[in-house]
Parts: structure tokens; sequence; C-alpha cells
């Protein structure tokens, strides 16, 4: 995510590392390097022209007060300005003040809106939010079906129109969700709406149509992170048709140059509420422009990884764990479900993209690969707990028993079982005379 843009705003830094004093010539030449950075991530030009303008009357002033540290100023100026664009503080949802807060999503087809409904709903329920999913795209052949399985998946009650009534009026579907989310004291009703490919007259009047008959708290356009410059056209389209209170920007986790992102506030005035970021249901996160602006410039995103943390790890396990650690007791089974929570956070690839200064390993990051994480939790799989517990009982026949049932090669158990010896006698090293306790937090 925002690869290139984080490396031309890094390295348009690096000019000025080692200098003692700001000129105004330094200025302007660093300002010319974002300027160029930010047009080609598709950062809209009327953004870039006011980003460019704050920046540069901001490090003229830092050069004019003969600011120490030149590369730290203009860092911190150009993060500042980069939280501006995004939109500053972030803000909570609009609750209703009576009956079920609506939700109403907006955006082209496969902008991510039928996704972004199941992750909302696992959002809000883990909040003790009750919340109803409203199918009421009725365009798209498969949109009502795909509502039911990310429902259900999540969790959360679906409504949907009858199966072959399903020609039936999505205005009519959104008013009785609506109706039924008021009768069952539902906290939440968030309406899935329909989408085109681009943006069509008869697409905006429906929407226009179900916002009118559901008055919702929050109109929530989707925009796909990936499209670049058409998000500008796209974006100004829905402000000016159907209107949205919010902007949640989706596939944040692609190769998006960043354009989107940066442009859509500036150019809607409408703030970025959230960000998804995967396929799955929990690559969702609440949107904060500092964190964002961090990622950007590479100094990482420890708030964020530290939320998911928080919300994929019993404290408990994670306790136990670290005193098993210390104690020279920590199994293969251990590490198995210590492996298994840290992977409902996500991939590791994308952990790994959240550490700060990972940018300069991006390469690294890019080659990882997943499957690695998919063999060693196959191998351990494969063992009997006995085998788990005591790996000293591992000899030839059943460590080629365990490659076959795992897939793998004899070489590869071989390798899991030194590696995991070796990792424990330093741990116990480490912990010796600590205590439990003494590592801290989870393995990994
Ligand atoms: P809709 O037409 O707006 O309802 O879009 P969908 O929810 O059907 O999403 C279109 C495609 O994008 C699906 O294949 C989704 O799995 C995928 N998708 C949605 N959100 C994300 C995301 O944040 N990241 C990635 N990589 N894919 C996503």
């Amino acid at each position: 995510m925002f690869g290139n843009l984080s490396d031309r705003l890094t390295a348009s830094f690096n000019s000025l590392r080692g200098k003692g004093r700001l000129s105004e010539a330094d200025v302007d030449a660093t300002v010319s390097e974002i300027r160029r950075a930010l047009l080609e991530a598709d950062v809209a030009l009327p953004v870039v022209r006011s980003f460019t303008a704050a920046v540069r009357e901001k490090a003229k002033d830092a050069a004019r007060s003969q600011a120490l540290n030149p590369a730290q100023q203009v860092v911190r100026i150009v993060n500042d300005e980069l939280i501006e664009v995004l939109g500053g503080e972030s803000r909570e949802l609009n609750w209703a003040d009576r009956g079920p807060t609506v939700i109403m999503l907006a955006g082209l087809q496969g902008a991510g809106k039928t996704t972004l409904a199941g992750k909302l709903g696992r959002w809000l329920k883990q909040q003790g939010k009750r919340t109803l999913l409203v199918a009421s795209d009725l365009q798209r052949p498969n949109a009502v079906t795909q509502l039911s399985v990310v429902a259900e998946r999540a969790g959360v009650d679906v409504w949907a129109p009858e199966p072959g009534n399903g020609v039936g009026d999505p205005v009519a579907v959104a008013r009785s969700g609506v109706e039924q989310g008021r009768a069952n004291g539902y906290d939440v009703v968030v309406i899935d709406t329909a989408g085109r490919l681009g943006v069509d007259a008869e697409m905006m009047d429906q929407a226009i149509r179900i916002r009118d008959a559901v008055s919702p708290n929050e109109i929530l356009f989707v925009l796909d992170a990936m499209v670049g410059q058409d998000a500008v056209n796209t974006s100004v389209a829905f402000r000016d048709g159907v209107g949205f209170t919010g902007v949640v920007l989706s596939k944040l986790d692609g190769d998006a140059r960043g354009g989107a992102a940066l442009s859509v506030r500036g150019v809607t005035g409408a703030p970025v509420l959230f960000s998804s970021t995967g396929e799955g249901l929990d690559d969702f996160e609440r949107f904060h422009a500092d964190r964002m602006a961090s990622r950007i410039l590479d100094m990482g995103d420890l708030l964020t990884l530290i939320e998911q943390a928080e919300r994929a790890f019993d404290e408990k396990e994670a306790e136990d764990a670290a005193a098993k650690l210390a104690s020279g007791t920590f199994t293969l089974d251990d590490f198995l479900s210590q492996l298994r929570q840290l992977r409902k956070m996500g991939s590791m690839k994308k952990l790994l993209g959240m550490m700060p200064g990972m940018g300069q390993m991006r390469e690294a990051l890019e080659n990882f690969d997943e499957r690695e994480v998919d063999r060693i939790e196959a191998i351990v799989c494969s063992m009997t707990p006995a085998e788990r517990r005591d790996l000293s009982i591992l000899n030839g026949s059943r460590r080629s028993r365990i490659a076959k049932g795992s897939g793998t090669t004899v070489q590869a158990v071989n390798e899991l079982v030194s590696r995991f010896e070796a990792a424990k006698k330093m741990m116990e090293a480490m912990t010796a005379g600590g205590g439990p306790g003494a590592m801290g937090g989870p393995g990994g």
C-alpha cells in the first residue's frame, strides 16, 4: 500500500539529511520532489497544489528561523499536512437518538459494499450492537445471496427478499428492512444498495429514492482505493447525486498508489471513517488520519497493530504462554495455538507492514510467502499430541510419517524441529532468572 509514494517522499527527505540548516533553495527542491511524488500517486491536482503550498510556507518559516535538523523539520511538516488532507481527527458514527441507526452504503459495483456490510456487521456486533443487514441490491444477480453469506459469517441477521421475489423493488425492501429493524429492536440497520460499473442516472436515482425512503443517519460512500484518477470523478458524482456523510476506502491492501485516499476528503469535504484492507471480515479498521500519515511516511502504525492484537489475542492464554516460555515448558502445542491467534490478526505480510521502517524491507516483504506459515501449521498438526509435547521421541519413521501427513518433506520437518528447539533454548537463556512473564506479551 502506498509503496511508491512512501519511497518517493522518504527519498525527498534524504537529500536534507546531514544538512545543518535549511536554505530556501533546499525548500524549493524538496517541495518540487514532493509535488512530483503526489502527482505520480494520482492525487487530485487541487489537493496537490494546496498541499505543496502549505508545506512550502511552513518549510520556509522553518528555514528563516534557522531551525536545526532540517530533515526532521520537513518530515514533521509533511506529516502534519498529510494528517490534514486525510481529514484530521476521526469522528464517530452518527447514532440515531431513537430507534435503529440506519446506515446506507453507496458506491460503484465492485467497490466493496457487500463485503463492507459484513465487516460493519461484525465490527458493530463486537461492540454489542445488534445489526440487521438489508439486501437492497437487486441488480447484481448474486448480491442477495452474497449478502446472506457474509451476514452468516459475521453472525448477524439479514433482511432479504424471498427467492423468486428477487425482482422486487429495492426501495420497498429498504423500507421494510428498516421497519423490521425498528419492530425487532435492532440497534443498527445497514442497507446494501446496487452499484453500476460506471456512474449512471438510473442507479443514482434509485439510491436517492432509497435515501428518501429511509432517511439514513449515515450514507457511507465506498470508494475502491485502487481506481486512481477516476476516484475524483466518481466521488464528485456521488456527492452531487445521492450525497454522503462519510467515506469508506476499500482495497487499501492492494497496490493503491494513494491518490484516492489523499484526494477524497479534499475534493468532497466528507471524512473517511473506515478503511478496508482485504477480503476477510476482520480486514477492517476505523480510519485514523494520523496513523495513515505515519504509514505513508514509513513510521509504522503500531497503534493499529496493538488494537488488532487486542482483538485477536486471548489475554489469559498469552500470559500462560509467556509463563511457559519462561519455565521451559512451552511445547509445539502452545506454539500452534499462538500461531493461530497471530493469524487471526490477518496476513503476516500485513502485520509486518505495520512495523516502523519496514518500507526499507519492502522487497523482502513482497516476497514473503504466506504458504510457509501454512506449511509450519500443517507439520505441527500432523504430529501426535505426545510428539508435540516431547520432540525427543521423533525418530526417523515418525518424521517421515509427519512429512507425508503434512504434504511436506522430512527435511522440512527436521528444520522446524531444530528451529523450534534452538528458539526454545534461546528463550530459556533469556528468561533465566526473570521468572514468569519476563518476556512480556504473546510470543511472535
Ligand atoms: P460491491 O459490488 O460493491 O458489493 O462489491 P463486493 O463487496 O462484491 O466486492 C467486490 C470484490 O472486491 C469482491 O471480490 C471482494 O471480495 C473484493 N473486496 C472487497 N473489499 C476488499 C478489500 O478491502 N480488499 C480486497 N483485496 N478485496 C476486497
